[in-house]
Order: C-alpha cells, then sequence, then structure tokens
C-alpha cells in the first residue's frame, strides 16, 4: 500500500506550493515570450541570427597556412582535432616524397571553444560564424583532411532565402536584409 501523502505536510516543506509556483512562473515567463517584440524565436531557416565577426562557429583548415606544429590537437579540450599524416610530393622532387602531419576535426566531439583557432601561431584555423548545418550520419561530422579546407555554407543561404537579424545591444534582434 503506498504511503499516505498529508498536503499538511508537503505545504509545511514547501513542496506542493513550491511546485506549483514555480509552474506558474514557468507559464508567466512562456507568455511573456509569446508577446514580446524582442522575442529571439524566428522561422528558421527561413529566417536566422547572423552573428558578429568573432562567434565561434564551424572551424576552417588552410593547409597552405600550416606549419604542422600540433599545437591546435594538443590544446584541444575534448580531443576533437586530431593530426594526421599525409605523404606529399614537392613537383621539383618527385623521387624525395615528405612526410606531413596536418590537423582534422570531428564535430562529435568539438565543443566550440575556439582553443585551437586561438592557438595557432599562423592563424591557419579561422572560425565562420554559424553552427547550424546538420549531419544525417554521426560518420559524416568526422572530417577529411578536404572536407576541412572547405568553408561550409549556412543552410538557408545556400538555398537563397533567407531575411537576416542581428543582435544588437538594448534593441534585442533587429531585422537587417531580406535575402
Ligand atoms: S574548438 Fe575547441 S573542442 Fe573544437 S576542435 Fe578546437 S579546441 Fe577542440
Ligand atoms: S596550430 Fe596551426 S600551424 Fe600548428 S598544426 Fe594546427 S593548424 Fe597547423
Amino acid at each position: 500500500m503506498p504511503p499516505k501523502v498529508s498536503l499538511k505536510k508537503l505545504a509545511r516543506k514547501g513542496g506542493l506550493f513550491d511546485g506549483v509556483k514555480s509552474n506558474i512562473h514557468a507559464l508567466a515567463i512562456g507568455v511573456k515570450y509569446l508577446v514580446d517584440p524582442q522575442r529571439s524565436t524566428l522561422l528558421y531557416p527561413k529566417e536566422y541570427i547572423e552573428h558578429r565577426p568573432g562567434y565561434r562557429g564551424f572551424i576552417v583548415f588552410v593547409k597552405e597556412k600550416c606549419i604542422s606544429c600540433a599545437a591546435c590537437s594538443r590544446i584541444c579540450p575534448s580531443a576533437a582535432m586530431k593530426m594526421v599524416r599525409v605523404t606529399e610530393i614537392d613537383p621539383k622532387h618527385p623521387d624525395k616524397p615528405r612526410q606531413k602531419q596536418y590537423p582534422v576535426i570531428n564535430y562529435q566531439r568539438c565543443i566550440f571553444c575556439g582553443f585551437c583557432v586561438d592557438v595557432c601561431p599562423t592563424e591557419a584555423l579561422y572560425h565562420v560564424p554559424f553552427h547550424d548545418i546538420v549531419y544525417e550520419n554521426l560518420a559524416d561530422m568526422f572530417m577529411t583532411l578536404e572536407q576541412f579546407q572547405v568553408e561550409p555554407q549556412r543552410p538557408a543561404v545556400s538555398e537563397g532565402l533567407p531575411v537576416v537579424y542581428e543582435v544588437d545591444e538594448g534593441k534585442g534582434l533587429v531585422k537587417r536584409r531580406r535575402g
């Protein structure tokens, strides 16, 4: 037989009243954001927020700038960035292939902290200001060296239909342009 719950006891402990109070509070917040003209709910992907430069989104690798120091993979706190070995052939010395190492990224693990970009001494890594790309398979989130060098496009931009907003300090979301 289930134990008897005394309403008086619950009320005294604050459990019942606290529960009702926090539910009412949650509902009030929901209503507030429903009617607030500054709410940040958008009809994504037809509408999206364009983040300012410095936003830590997807990362792009510029192989020509890389000196293979591995600082990016060493600093990564989630082991998302790893070095891979490749064999390169210099056209001037085709008989002497060189072993090089370059970073690749696994977006299953990346937390977009940006440490790798900050630590790179040659600016061979940079962020794009978004990370709203959806992958159908987990395996697709593991970039190959070739994929890591291609700057991704936002889905809405590639479909050519966005209405773009940006965040204005004090004013909230401001419509910037219609695509
Ligand atoms: S952004 Fe952070 S978590 Fe992602 S690869 Fe770079 S260092 Fe690692
Ligand atoms: S820190 Fe920069 S230069 Fe060094 S391996 Fe990484 S991308 Fe290349």
